[in-house]
Parts: structure tokens; sequence; C-alpha cells
């Protein structure tokens, strides 16, 4: 008799879910191994992304450890060490603190300082507990470093915070503006459509920004602003605009007010084409062909980012554009619209939400009528009628002592805000800190926190986002909860409670936080607020758990016709009219000088995300730029002393940092560029936020991150090296950086001292005492090498001259490999055989592993396009935000 035959194993249903990154808000498949870690795919059916990702989203599978989780509720002891508490009484703690800074200190006492990485229903539940019970709205979050300028111009123009267009209009335009954006390493999956959309209906890429990104080398026209000019240009565009009769007049009329006085002051700010050459640094001849072109073109979608919000004049510059676009009538139609691409996975579900200082709740402010309505919806005892304190100002009153309690929810602010170095002294004035993270380690949580609470973290947590498109989709969850870890939304819960607050915070799931939150966006609303999903509002656990991707308006009773705002008018004004703004001339806060005469401009990179708690754990997203870094101009490299890859200090009158030195010909000269990516977890002198100025936007109270004057020197450093060790291993030198490698941890390290100090030092950080040493006091050389019986490579300690670096590429293949054969062992200690063949330069397509010398290669044997190179070595075949770099070096000639 035959055996039974098993039936086939059936596989784990793929949950769906959205990418924790970027706001373009991708969706993602995510297959559960049952160990604890889950397959990654795109989702074929999210109308955001149709099933691509970009290099940090294809990574998230390597990304789900629990290595640096927390897991337990912790409290600070009187040795000023962490210990372990129940959750009971580490919510009691909470409570009472709160409790008691507000009975002795009037409700402006206490604060809560959020995230746009929060899910929605956090944010509703923070809001609310702030706002209508602790009677405070001292509640802001990161966002405010991200998009409050695009917030605080889509009001003034629109009466509301209202996006007009979807990503559709991408597809459709002729004429894409990308305005302060390099979407192609920071929005990649949205760039990728963009360029679908150039190679089906020849859409024009114009791209205005000082520092020349991987998204201006694909444009059709850069224009290489100076820093800070950005709204002459959208001024003397305006004024062109009229000089050539194309004003929509029927449009300005019917829907708008102050047009005249708008036209009248971008007349006096740029009168004629020579002086706005003068002042933008550009050639006449390329504003010319700006303005032509979207003059002549009807479908224009004016798309604007960090550049443009991160300034202190962020409001009117988002204003200026706006301007353009009512004057022209083009906005709310199929491929046109001013767009504001948000950085943030949910900062626009923060917005609707109100989970800023400045708003009360669901697209309603502080206005008398507002603040009652919210009061009754929510039945609130204690709410708050006046804006509350914005971040940077929140953190200024910190340090004044003004701050007597303080939840920090999911955010690092001591490394990501600007003057970090004050906002560390600042936590460590409050009172009562707690923490809600869900890693063990970072910068605030080095600030002593009173309590730290462990909060579930993606792929655990269950609730939703809301991406640049206004479309709300599912972050599901595919995981166990880890350890203790909870939701965000059920700690302020717990606390509302614990207040006496029981009924308003008796929610017992994710789906009953987001029908409330659903059903105040409909609350008394006729139509006077655009923020309106009250269709939503009766979904039971099933309907929310079964909820595909909604873009709002979802309004109970109707299907919306579009899904565009504003194309036969009908602001939220108070006359349903859209009004212009005359933006004031442009300056920058701070003006560079003697002492810090060069202009520092901060950003992000492709492969990482924000303080890199996350996409830091990816070997592979750590090998396109491993260490903190400086772009300058050659010019200015070369009169300051400095080459590719030396160290160079670059200090504010507020800090500094210690950064390797990137010579980009794309940086124009007297401007520098930083990531801001590293940490004091992650780099010795890698925060850039203590650098930056962040002198605020009037309006927004955005900080400015993007013109800080700074000085820059060499930062001498005798010797360079790095280790690589199987296990985590401690700070090393005068100056390192961490980053994940395949099969381990990599730090790039530089020292004072040569050989002689280090001999001996190996057997301690690779964990063996079984170590191959060589040392060379005359070439200043040490190298250590550590094996098992195997012959896998353990780590590997290796110390140079700093002018003649010792590189790791050539050595991370063998640190990976499960063993190394007895002829390549023998010449990691001589280094000539590794430099000679294995060295495959940094890593280039994350996706598929291609390193430099790959490509380069290809290239050098005929491979003479992007499309050829990808069909020999599939680099830039997948996500495509590889393709500029590709495509530079098939260009290594770019103009500066
Ligand atoms: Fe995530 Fe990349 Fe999509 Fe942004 S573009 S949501 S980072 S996969």
């Amino acid at each position: 008799m035959n055996a039974p035959v098993a039936p086939p194993a059936v596989p784990p249903p793929a949950v769906h879910t959205t990418c924790p990154y970027c706001g373009v808000g991708c969706g993602v498949l995510a297959t559960p191994d049952g160990a604890g870690g889950a397959g990654i795919a795109g989702d074929p059916d999210h109308p955001a992304n149709f099933g691509r990702l970009c290099s940090k989203g294809s990574a998230l599978g390597e990304t789900l450890a629990l290595g640096t989780r927390l897991l337990h509720p912790m409290a600070r002891g009187n040795d000023g060490a962490l210990y372990r508490l129940g959750w009971d009484v580490a919510l009691d703690r909470v409570a009472g603190a709160f409790r008691d800074a507000v009975a002795r200190h009037g409700p402006g006492s206490v604060a809560l300082y959020l995230s746009g990485q929060l899910l929605t229903e956090d944010y509703y539940a923070a809001n609310k507990l702030a706002k209508g019970f602790l009677g405070t709205a001292n509640v802001d979050t990161n966002s405010r470093l991200c998009m409050a300028s695009s917030v605080a111009g889509h009001r003034r123009a629109f009466g509301a915070d209202t996006v007009p267009g979807t990503y559709e209009d991408l597809d459709q335009a002729d004429l894409i503006v990308l305005v302060g954006s390099n979407a192609a390493w920071c929005h990649p999956v949205l760039f990728r459509r963009i360029e679908a959309a150039r190679a089906a209906r020849g859409t024009k890429i114009v791209v205005i920004d000082p520092r020349r990104t991987a998204t201006g080398d694909e444009a059709d026209l850069f224009l290489p602003v100076r820093p800070g000019t950005d709204t002459l240009l959208f001024s003397g565009l305006l004024a062109h605009l009229s000089e050539r009769g194309a004003i929509d007049q029927a449009y300005v009329a019917a829907h708008t007010t102050g047009f005249a006085t708008a036209l009248e002051a971008a007349r006096a700010q740029a009168p004629d084409l020579p002086s706005l050459a003068a002042s933008t640094g550009l050639p006449v001849a390329d504003i010319e062909r700006f303005f032509a072109v979207f003059t002549a073109t009807e479908r224009v979608v004016t798309a604007f980012s960090q550049g443009v919000n991160q300034s202190a004049q962020g409001t009117d510059k988002v204003n200026a554009i706006i301007n353009l676009h009512l004057a022209t009538g083009r906005i709310g139609r199929p491929g046109m619209g001013p767009f504001s691409l948000t950085g943030q996975p949910n900062a626009m579900g923060g917005r609707e939400v109100g989970g800023l200082a400045n708003q009360l709740a669901a697209h309603m402010g502080f206005a008398p009528d507002e603040v009652d309505r919210v009061r009754r919806f929510w039945d609130a005892p204690h709410m708050a009628e006046r804006e509350g304190l914005k971040a940077v100002a929140l953190f200024e009153a910190a340090a004044r002592g003004e701050i007597k309690a303080l939840w920090v929810m999911g955010t690092n602010p001591a490394a990501s805000l600007p003057r970090a170095d004050g906002v560390r002294e600042a936590l460590k004035a409050v009172e009562f800190l707690v923490v809600s993270d869900n890693v063990l380690s970072n910068d605030t949580l080095g600030c002593a926190p009173d309590l730290v609470l462990p909060a579930l973290a993606w792929g655990e947590k269950d609730g939703t986002v809301t991406n640049s498109e206004r479309r709300i989709s599912r972050q599901r969850p595919f995981l166990p909860a880890p350890g203790e870890a909870r939701a965000d939304w059920a700690m302020v819960a717990e606390v509302g409670r614990r207040l006496g607050h029981g009924s308003a915070f008796g929610w017992h799931s994710a789906a009953d936080v987001f029908a409330e939150h659903a059903a105040l966006s409909a609350f008394e609303n006729d139509g006077a607020r655009d923020f309106d999903i009250g269709a939503l509002s009766t979904h039971d656990a099933g309907a929310y758990d079964r909820l595909p991707p909604v873009q709002w308006p979802a309004r109970a009773g109707t299907a919306p016709s579009t899904t565009r705002f504003f194309a036969a008018g009908n602001y939220y004004t108070p006359d349903r009219k859209a009004r212009f703004i005359a933006p004031a001339p442009p300056r920058l806060a701070a003006q560079p000088n003697a002492t810090f005469p060069m202009v520092l401009n901060t950003g992000r990179i492709r492969d990482q995300w924000h303080t890199m708690t996350r996409t830091g754990l990816s070997p592979r997203l750590g090998a396109h730029l491993p260490a903190p870094f400086l772009e300058m101009h050659p010019d200015d490299a070369a009169r300051l002393g400095l080459t590719e890859g030396d160290l160079a200090r670059v200090a504010s009158v507020h800090g500094e940092a210690v950064l390797e030195v990137r010579v980009a010909p794309g940086q124009q000269g007297g401007t520098v560029f930083a990531p801001i990516h590293w940490t004091g977890e992650t780099s010795s002198h890698g925060r850039i936020g203590a650098v930056v100025d962040g002198a605020t936007d009037p309006f927004s109270g955005q900080p400015e991150s993007k013109a800080t004057p700074v000085r820059v020197e060499a930062w001498p450093a005798a010797y360079r090296g790095f280790l690589l060790a199987r296990r985590p291993a401690g700070p090393l030198g005068i100056w390192w950086a961490r980053v994940a490698v395949e099969g381990g941890e990599g730090l790039l390290f530089a020292d004072s001292e040569g050989p002689d100090a280090w001999s001996g030092r190996a057997a301690a950080l690779l964990g063996t005492q079984s170590v191959a040493e060589y040392a060379d006091a005359a070439t200043g050389r040490y190298r250590a090498a550590a094996f098992d019986t195997e012959g896998r490579l353990l780590g590997a300690l290796f110390l140079g001259p700093a002018a003649d670096r010792t590189r790791w590429q050539a050595v991370l293949p063998l640190f990976a490999a499960r063993s190394v054969p007895a002829s390549e062992r023998r010449v990691i200690l001589s280094g000539h055989g590794l430099v000679a063949g294995a060295d495959r330069g940094p890593l280039v397509c994350a996706c598929f592993g291609v390193a430099e010398a790959a490509i380069r290669g290809a290239i050098a044997q005929g491979c003479s396009s992007v499309e050829r190179v990808g069909e020999r070595l599939k680099a830039g075949t997948n996500c495509g935000s590889c393709v500029p770099e590709i495509r530079r070096m098939l260009q290594p000639a770019i103009p500066a």
C-alpha cells in the first residue's frame, strides 16, 4: 500500500498593509514566515504604487528583528538606571504626573510631542486627551519639521488644508515642475510614475533646486536657484503670465480675491528678466524657457516638498506657487494643480486629526464655534481654546522650565530638531518626561526620561495612514506584539481612563477610534469643512479590517463626483473664494558672514529613513552611503584643502558635526549639503541637527533647515580604519560611524594613534583570542583578522594612514561569506590581492546588490544606456531609485 501523500503546505496569506516610510504611501504585501520575519512585495492593487516599491520598501523584511526593540515598560531608578515595572504602575505614574502638573501649574505646563510615523488612531487619541481633557493645545509633532508650511499655505489660500489633486494628475500632466524636491530619492515610486508619464506622453520635467540632485539630473530643464530666491522666480512668472495674457480672467474673477495686490507685489519683486536673473543666479535664457513652457502648457503640476517647506519663508513660497495655479485656473482638473508631496507616512493623517498645536481637530481651528462643536462632540470638560506651542517654541519653553510633564511619542527630537544640543538640555529640564517608542536606545532616550513605554512597530500595529493624495490606507498587523508592547492609542486611552474619563476613552480597538474620528469629521459638517469621511464612521470591526484604500472626501450618503477639489472654486473661506497672497520679499533668516561664510543645506538620502532606527538595520540599505557626509563644490573643496573622503568639521553658532567630504559638482559654490539621518547612536559627530539654525516661519512655525550659515574646515585625523564584527562593538577612535553589514556590524573610524596603540586590541574587539595580526610602524598600517575552524571570517580590524585610506569594500564579501578559502585568508592581512581584485566599490542598486565597479565594467564593455546596463546586470530594473546614478556614470561630466 502506498504511503498517504501529505497535503501540500498552504502558504500563509499575504497581508495587505502600507509602507511605513514616505508620504507616497505604497501598498505592501507582507507574507509572514512564521519565524518573526516576512516576505515583502509591492501590492499590485494599491493605487499609490501598483506593485512598485523603492529600495527602502523592498528591504522592509530585513528590519523586523527584535534585537533593538524596547519590550517592557521601564522607569528610572534613583541610580539613573532603568528598571522594569508593570503597565498598571507605569500608566498610573503618567496619569499622576500630568494631573499634578496641571493642578500645580495649569494646563500650559504639560505637552505631547507626536510623530508623523504614528497611525491616525494614535494621533486622534493623543490629540483628544490633550485638547479636550487636559485643556492644552501643546500638542505638536515632528511633522512640524516636514510640511507645516504647506498646511499654512493651503489654509491661507484655500481656507482649509486641502491638497487639491491626486497622483493621477502626475500621469496626466504635460509639464511637471518639481520645486525643492529630490523626488528621485525621497519619493522614488512617484518619480518612477512621473518618468513613466514622460515616456508615455512626453511630459516635460522642470526641477528648481539650489542643489543638482538625482532628480535634477533627470530634468529637461534644471534651474539651480540661489538658496531662498525661488519665490522671486514665481513672482516673475506671475508677472510674465499677466504680460502674455495667460491669466484665466474668468476663474480669477469668479473664484478668487486679491489678484491685483499679488500681481503688483510680484512686479515689484521681479521687475524684469535681468534683475530676476541677477537675484536668482539663473541664466536669462533658462528663465525664459521655463516661463515659456509654463505659459504654453495647460496641464501643469507644480509639486513641492521640503526644499519649499523647510524655510523661514516656507509659507510664502507655498503661496507663491499656489498663486500661479489660481491665476491660470489650473487647479482641480486632470493633470494640473499645486501638489504638496508629504515627507512622512502619516503627516496627512496627523493633519486630518488636528495633531498640530495650531489646529483643534478634524480640520477645525480655535474659532469659538469650532471649540464649542468639538467640546460637545467629545463631551469634553477642559477644552483648549487657543493655539498651543509649536515644536521649536515648545522645546524653548521646556528649556526655560515651563513644561513640567512631556510625553514624547514615536520620535527622536534630541536628534531631529534644529539646535539639537539645546533640545537635549530642554528634555533634561522637564520634570516628568515619558517616552513611548519601540527602540531600546536613541538620543532622546539618552536624555534621562523618567519612564519609557514600549510601543508596537510596523508589522504589529493596526490602524490607518493617509498619503500625499488624501488616500487613507490600512496598516495591518502580520506579526504578534512582542514582549509587552502596546499600541500608542491604547496607552493614551488608559491614561485618559485613569484621569477619570472612562467613557471618553472607552475604545476597545483601533476600529473604535477610527469610527469616532470619522464621525467627528462629519459632525455638523454641511460642506463647510473639506475633511469629511463620515461614510466610514459606521464601519464595524469587520468593515474596518477590510477597508480598501480610500480617498477623501467620503461623505455619508453621497458618492463623490470627483476626488479633486476647486475646479469650480467653492473654497473653504467665508466667501468661498480663494485668496491670492502677496509673498514678502525673500531673504535668508540668517546671512552668511565672515565667521560663517558658507550655507548649509540638509536633506535625505536614497536608502535611509529619518534617524535610521529601522532602515539602519538593513545591510543592503547601509551599503549605499555608509557614513555621514558633507557634499561641497570642487572649488570649495580645493580652497579648503579637502579631497574626497577627508573629514571636515562643519560648525554653526549652535553646534558642530564632523563628516566625510564628498566632492560634488552639483553643489553650488559657497554651499554644502549634509544628510539628516545620523544620530548619536550611529555616529560620534554626525548629528547635523546640532548645527541647523532653525529660524521659524512666522505663519507655520516650521524651522529653516536649508540655509544655516556655517564654517567648514579640515578635521585632521592621522589614521583611518574599519572594524567588522559579528556582535555590536562599542565606539572606536576619535570619530566613528556605525552601519549594518551582511553578517554583523561595521564601524568606520578615525584615530590619532597608530599601529602601536592598536596592536593587541583586536582580540577584545573581535571577541576571540585567536587573531592573526600584521603591524608595520614604518608605513603606519595595522591589520587583524580572526577565523573560526570552518574558515569563516569572524571579524577584521584595519588601520592605516588617513591620507591612504584603507577601504572595506574588498573585505565585506569575505565577511558575508560562510567560509573564506585559505588562499584568500592569507591575502586579507597583506591587503594587496583584496584591493586589486575584490573591491566592488559602493553599492548602487540596493535591490539587486549591484556595486559601482560592476556597472562601470558593463559601461566599459559597451553598455551605453541605462536599459543596456539593466539587461546586463539587472541594476535599476526593480524600484528604479538608482537609475539617476547609473545615468550619471554614463555621463560622467555633468556640468555644475
Ligand atoms: Fe515606501 Fe518607497 Fe513607497 Fe515611499 S516610495 S512609501 S519609502 S516603498
